[in-house]
């Protein structure tokens, strides 16, 4: 997509700003991962030529006003483990690491014990589960639970959503800090009515594809978090518009992790300096995904728990040319139009 459809569109416009990049590319629907990799890498070259880090940049396109923060907490996601024990054994070391906050994996099956097991070790660590949609489809919530319920929805017996339920009001009773995305990815409605019925704040992930998105499911009551993620948005400056559009209902997001090497990384450090972001996100050291980063310096978790936000020109941190070229399975270059 970036060869044959974005990079020369973004070339035969004549692109020079970061700002440029998205009008430029509209005519395209989708692909918001390789939109958002082409924006940052122009705003990355822009911010450089003008000598202005990508932090105080975004904190300039923001509409929140003030100074990005210097520091930002970090947070570690955690799959689904074979056992609870390893599970626990996992979070044990994160926790050694100085994390702040620990989001665990969840679907139909693997939720309350392993949820509880992590909070009775931890009673007062920042715990969050994140289900991937895994409870739907079908709108469990819309429905009184216990009995006299009605009929579950055809085409899903009624056990499993009973169960799933019953699983979503359990871990309601754990002291979790949110549970994200727990219907399907187009069930805004289906999540605006659990997050009607729990305790527990709703997090919206996958279907937050844009600002306006972010807009209609505050609208519906669908979320009273969101989890922002410049790759899914298409782009960092759109996630800034998703992060002002919270901040006006005054909805506090967090950043959302697509296991990035240090160059989104970095950039996701800028985003997470915004004010609005009040929240851990899955922002981690380079070494949670990578032996060795191809950036230096490789970011890391410091002994009070925070990743300081990246200060230089553009994203603030060095390619390792060398290691993309081991990495390299091909490579192109482009030459711009002649205007
Ligand atoms: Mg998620």
């Amino acid at each position: 997509v970036l060869d044959r459809h974005l990079v020369p569109r973004l070339l035969a416009g004549g692109v020079g700003t970061g700002a440029g990049v998205g009008p430029a590319l509209a005519a395209v629907k989708g692909h918001q991962m390789a939109k958002s990799a082409l924006e940052l890498a122009v705003l990355d070259a822009e911010l450089r030529a003008r000598g202005v880090s990508l932090a105080r940049h975004l904190a300039g396109a923001s509409g929140s006003g003030g100074d990005p923060a210097g520091r930002v907490a970090a947070g570690v996601a955690v799959g689904i483990a074979g056992t609870v024990d390893a599970l626990v054994a996992e979070v044990g070391r994160w926790v050694a690491q100085h994390y702040r906050r620990v989001k665990l994996k969840i679907r139909p099956g693997w939720d309350v014990g392993p949820a509880a097991a992590v909070r009775a070790a931890w009673p007062d660590l920042l715990v969050g589960v994140d289900a991937n949609g895994s409870y739907g489809p079908g709108v469990a919530a819309r429905a009184p639970a216990g009995p006299g319920a009605p009929a579950a929805p055809e085409g899903l017996a009624a056990p499993a959503r009973l169960e799933a339920l019953e699983a979503l009001d359990a871990l309601d009773h754990l002291g979790l800090s949110m549970i994200e995305q727990p219907l399907g990815d187009d069930d805004l409605v289906g999540h605006a009515a659990l997050a009607r019925r729990l305790r527990t704040p709703v997090c919206l992930d996958e279907p937050i594809t844009s600002a306006a998105v972010a807009e209609a499911a505050l609208e519906l009551g669908a979320a009273s978090v969101i989890n922002v993620k410049a790759a899914r948005v298409g782009g960092y400056l759109e996630a800034v518009r998703v992060h002002d559009v919270c901040r006006a209902r005054g909805v506090p997001v967090w950043c959302g992790g697509m296991v990035e090497t240090g160059i989104g990384r970095a950039a996701n450090l800028a985003l997470a300096s915004l004010p609005s972001f009040t929240i851990p996100g899955d922002l981690s050291g380079s070494d949670r995904w990578w032996a060795a980063d191809i950036v230096t310096p490789e970011l890391g978790v410091e002994a009070d728990g925070t990743i300081a936000v990246p200060r230089g020109p553009g994203i603030g941190v060095e390619v390792r040319a060398g290691a993309v070229d081991a990495a390299a399975t091909w490579r192109r270059w482009y030459r711009a139009a002649a205007k």
